[in-house]
């Protein structure tokens, strides 16, 4: 890879900026100074250095967020903020992308990524990855229910959903549940309960595959996966 394409990538500044640092004489490779832009490194073999400090090059990064219930989960938006406006400066470097959407108003994990290969396997319904979600129903969520769920029910458009695992984790006045389904079609969940008549009141995404939502992350905080989370899900 060029020097200058890596050093930008890395959040070293424009190519502009980092041919201009590379004039500066303040970076060197495997110890000796690289004025070149066009010179090509091996980001696995050769030592890089910009004013003494070694330039950790990575492709990609991957970041789990407790979104809160007033973020966009898109990467840019012309009237609210976004998942990706809180994002530190440094982790804008890598151009992060929501993985899936969460309406504005749900809450919980959300990964955040520049990996689109990892994106799609998440997300295409084909490879049936388990979305498992935590709501609070308005109403008495029944047995008819989970069965209504496991068959996959009809949506307001005629759309018949695949089937839904639902656990009831409280039935009453205001029910509790768990449902896992593995499509994403907009405003999944709210629809599949207003088609046995019940409106969802609250929304958590708390799984997605072998991916558990950190209960130590507040509302708005993000953190990167560690290596066991993403070695089971690749
Ligand atoms: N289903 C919904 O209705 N909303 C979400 O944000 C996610 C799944």
């Amino acid at each position: 890879m060029r020097i200058d394409k890596l050093l930008a990538n890395m959040g070293y500044g424009t190519r502009k900026e980092v041919k201009a640092l590379l004039k500066s004489g303040n970076v060197r490779v495997n110890g000796d100074p690289e004025r070149s832009p066009k010179t090509h490194v091996d980001p696995d073999e050769d030592s890089v250095t910009v004013m003494g400090d070694e330039v950790e090059y990575r492709e990609f990064i991957y970041l789990m967020m407790n979104k809160p219930g007033d973020l966009i989960s898109a990467t840019e938006d012309a009237h609210d903020t976004t998942v990706i406006d809180i994002l530190q400066p440094e982790d804008h470097v890598f151009n992060p992308f929501p993985v899936g959407r969460l309406d504005k108003d749900t809450e919980g994990l959300l990964l955040i990524t520049n990996d689109g290969q990892l994106a799609h396997k998440l997300t295409s319904p084909k490879k049936n990855i388990g979305k498992t979600y935590y709501a609070v129903i308005d109403g008495e969520v029944t047995e008819e229910d989970v069965t209504a769920f496991s068959k996959g029910v009809t949506l307001d458009d005629g759309y018949e959903t695949k089937p839904g695992e639902l656990v009831i984790l409280e039935s009453g006045a205001e029910s509790e549940i768990e449902l896992t389904i593995t499509e994403g079609k907009f405003h999944q969940v709210k629809r599949m309960f207003e088609a046995v008549g019940k409106k969802v009141t609250y929304l958590k995404r708390i799984r997605m595959g072998t991916l558990e939502l950190d209960s130590d992350l507040e509302l708005g905080e993000y953190r990167e996966l560690t290596d066991e989370e993403l070695d089971y899900l690749f």
